[in-house]
C-alpha cells in the first residue's frame, strides 16, 4: 500500500456566526472558522484581513454586539465634520468624542464612535510601493479600545505620490491637519 501524499481537509461551506452560506467572494476567514459576506458587511471597516484570521467566532460576535451599540452611539453622535478629505473627521466638542468615514452619512455607515481620551500616539506613517516610484501618506491612530487597537487611513486622495510633488506635500500637510485637530483636544 502506498501512503497518500496528498492531506484532505473539508472545506467549510456555511458561516460560523449566521449559518448562511459562504459565498465565493468578500467571506473572511477566521483563526477558528468562516464569515460571510454580509456579516462581514457589519463589522467595523477599521478591521483589516489580518484582524479577522486573528480572530476567534466568539470574538466576532462580540465585535457584531458591540457594533449594535454603536449604532445608537452613532445615532446620538452630534459632530461637526473638523477635516475633509478621503476620510472626513467629525470632532464631537461636548462629548469628546469624534469619528473618521469616508462617506458623509456616517449613521448609515454606522460609523465607529471612538473617545478622543482613547487616543494614545498619533503617526503620520509613509507607505513606500516597492515596485513603482511612489508613495501614500497615512495617519495611525493607537486607541485604548477593547475592539482596535489601531485605526490606520490613508490621506492622498489617488495612491502611488512621488515625494518631490506637490501632491505629496499637500498630503503630508492635510496629515498634520488631522493630528493637530485631535491632539489640540487632547
Ligand atoms: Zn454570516
Amino acid at each position: 500500500m502506498e501512503k497518500a501524499l496528498l492531506q484532505e481537509n473539508s472545506i467549510q461551506e456555511t458561516c460560523s456566526v449566521c449559518g448562511n452560506k459562504l459565498t465565493r467572494y468578500g467571506s473572511k476567514q477566521l483563526k477558528d472558522g468562516m464569515l460571510c459576506r454580509n456579516c462581514a458587511k457589519l463589522c467595523s471597516r477599521w478591521l483589516e484581513k489580518a484582524d479577522y484570521a486573528e480572530r476567534t467566532v466568539e470574538q466576532i460576535k462580540e465585535h457584531l454586539d458591540y457594533r449594535r451599540k454603536n449604532q445608537e452611539l452613532v445615532g446620538e453622535f452630534k459632530g461637526n465634520k473638523v477635516i475633509e478629505g478621503k476620510y472626513n473627521l467629525f470632532i464631537d466638542d461636548d462629548n469628546k468624542t469624534f469619528l473618521i468615514t469616508k462617506r458623509s452619512d456616517f449613521v448609515k455607515d454606522n460609523a465607529d464612535v471612538f473617545n478622543i481620551a482613547e487616543i494614545g500616539k498619533i503617526d503620520i506613517v509613509e507607505r513606500k510601493y516597492v515596485r513603482r516610484d511612489g508613495s501614500d501618506v497615512y495617519v495611525q491612530l493607537y486607541v485604548n479600545h477593547p475592539q482596535f487597537t489601531t485605526l490606520k487611513f490613508q490621506v492622498n486622495e489617488f495612491g502611488c505620490l512621488n515625494k518631490d510633488s506637490e501632491e505629496y506635500q499637500q498630503a503630508l500637510k492635510l496629515a498634520y491637519e488631522y493630528v493637530n485637530a485631535l491632539k489640540d483636544r487632547k
